[in-house]
């Protein structure tokens, strides 16, 4: 492709996890994130291939935000050679440790576990990485500012300005190669108009290539009132039966959230008192995150700090305290992770509370094809947890609210507001039918130039064309920061 810088869909092409996309110009290499691939094991195999390029020949890493599916990988790639810094904000680094830290603790006990019961298909079973392979990924983590220009490789600055998804999380706009040169935005994952916690994503900035994620691109989010009914009518049935309420929840985004929602709903009369507990220690360290003063712009103004009132929530610390929960005396409410009942504590609460139909399980985020969480959803009358099956009686109740992606339409505002159409739009990070529906509306909505681009397919970065900074567009690719480009 000559001289032109070019990218290259390495993940979150044809599924939802395992973003990576590499930029390469002039000799040099670019990652903009480095995620896990989750769900089915067609995908999880490509965890184990090497990486496509040698990891010792990438410059540096742009992360985008903290869930696996953009970070999960890294700790592999420092093993296997990389030894650049990862650019991202100070939310982002801050719960990104926290993340890797427990991926790679749970990497090694299911090794472990899958050693002694026998049940993995490696031989002898192996952790994909270890806790020291994360320690080293973190000493990489570089912290850098939103709304700016960074200068983050030799011929490369890249902006990160606010997504409104988890906390930290970014769109990242990037400049490479020799001026003017290519201009390219990175969606990341978008966030709702309204989260209940964090201010509203910023407004795009004008790029020629532009990649935007598709979770829900052919899904529009419904609108309840009161906030959570669903949820608060499943719990009122369930303590009625005598049964509990697991709520799997992903610990570093969504855990706050749901008792958020459960304390509204308690001063609101609208659940019976019953004891809450939150089963993961992950998820108290990510609510401390939430409560730094540094991080309190990305919150909500109208929004208290402490956001949840402690005092009335039980932790669950240690193993003893977990196990004790898997057959509670009276009705209670649990909060476990992981989400999607992958991993982690909510394990060996699914397998003792499903098969009893008194408890309810409530699920409260997006569901990747292949985990425990949608068979779940999609209502599996048995379950396969630790080799074995259990059956499915308990109720299963989604709460599409607690989704932190925007929907369909909210994709479609995002790229509404860029102050420039775009050369092409390439569509990410979805099933199939999310990418293609979005990618439809991109055509027929907006006229736009719209791809769904094929896992490892590599694509030309064009410069600026010369009709792009007209109107109220910032110059694209200039040497001078446009005004535009600083967000407070
Ligand atoms: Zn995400
Ligand atoms: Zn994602």
């Amino acid at each position: 492709m000559g001289d032109h810088p070019t990218l290259r869909f390495l993940g979150a092409a044809g599924t939802v996890t395992g973003s990576r996309f590499l930029v390469e110009w002039h000799g040099h290499r670019l990652l903009v994130d480095c995620g896990l691939y989750q769900g089915e094991r067609e995908w999880r195999r490509r965890n184990w291939e090497p990486f496509p390029v040698d990891p010792a020949s990438i410059d540096v890493v742009l992360l985008t935000h903290c869930h696996l599916d953009h970070s999960g990988w890294l700790p592999r790639l420092v093993r296997d050679g990389f030894t650049g810094s990862v650019c991202m904000t100070e939310g982002t680094a801050a719960l990104t440790e926290i993340v890797l830290r427990d991926s790679a603790r749970l990497n090694e006990r299911d090794a472990a576990q899958a050693r002694a019961g026998g049940w993995s298909r490696h031989d002898p079973p192996l952790p994909l990485y270890s806790a020291a392979d994360a320690e080293l990924a973190i000493r990489q983590f570089r912290a850098v500012p939103t709304g700016v220009p960074v200068d983050v490789a030799d011929g490369a600055r890249a902006t990160f300005r606010p997504a409104g998804h988890v906390l930290g999380a970014a769109s990242v706009r990037l400049e490479v190669g020799r001026a003017p040169g290519a201009t390219v935005l990175f969606s990341g994952d978008l966030g709702r108009d309204d989260h209940p916690v964090l201010r509203r994503r910023a407004a795009p900035a004008a790029a020629t290539t532009v990649v935007v994620e598709s979770t829900y691109g052919d899904r529009t989010h419904p609108r309840v009132q009161p906030a959570h009914e669903p949820f608060a009518d499943a719990i009122r049935r369930t303590v009625a039966r005598g049964g509990s309420v697991l709520v799997p929840a992903f610990a570093v985004d969504r855990t706050e959230l749901v008792l958020h929602a459960l304390q509204a709903m308690r001063r609101e009369g609208r659940i019976p008192r019953v004891p809450v507990y939150v089963d993961s220690p992950m998820a108290l360290a990510a609510l401390d995150v939430y409560r730094r003063p540094s991080l309190r712009p990305e919150l909500r103004p109208d929004v208290p700090v402490p956001l949840v009132d402690l005092a009335d929530v039980h932790a669950a610390r240690t193993p003893e305290e977990s196990m004790a929960l898997n057959a509670p005396h009276v009705p209670c409410i649990v909060v476990s992770a992981s989400g999607m009942a992958t991993g982690g504590r909510v394990v060996h609460h699914l397998r003792h509370m499903l098969p009893d139909h008194r408890n309810a399980v409530v699920l409260t985020g997006y569901q990747a094809p292949g985990t425990r969480g949608r068979a779940l959803r999609d209502g599996a009358r048995e379950l396969k947890v630790h080799g074995r099956y259990v059956p499915v009686r308990a109720e299963v109740v989604v709460d599409e609210e607690f989704s932190v992606h925007a929907d369909a339409d909210e994709l479609v505002s995002w790229l509404r507001e860029l102050p420039a159409p775009p050369a092409v739009v390439y569509v990410v990070h979805g099933e199939p039918e999310g990418s293609a529906a979005l990618a439809a509306r991109i055509r027929t909505e907006l006229g736009w130039l719209a791809v769904v681009p094929r896992a490892g397919e590599r694509v030309a970065l064009d410069d600026a064309p010369v009709d792009l900074g007209t109107g109220d567009a910032p110059a694209v690719g200039a040497a001078v920061v446009p005004p535009a480009d600083v967000q407070a």
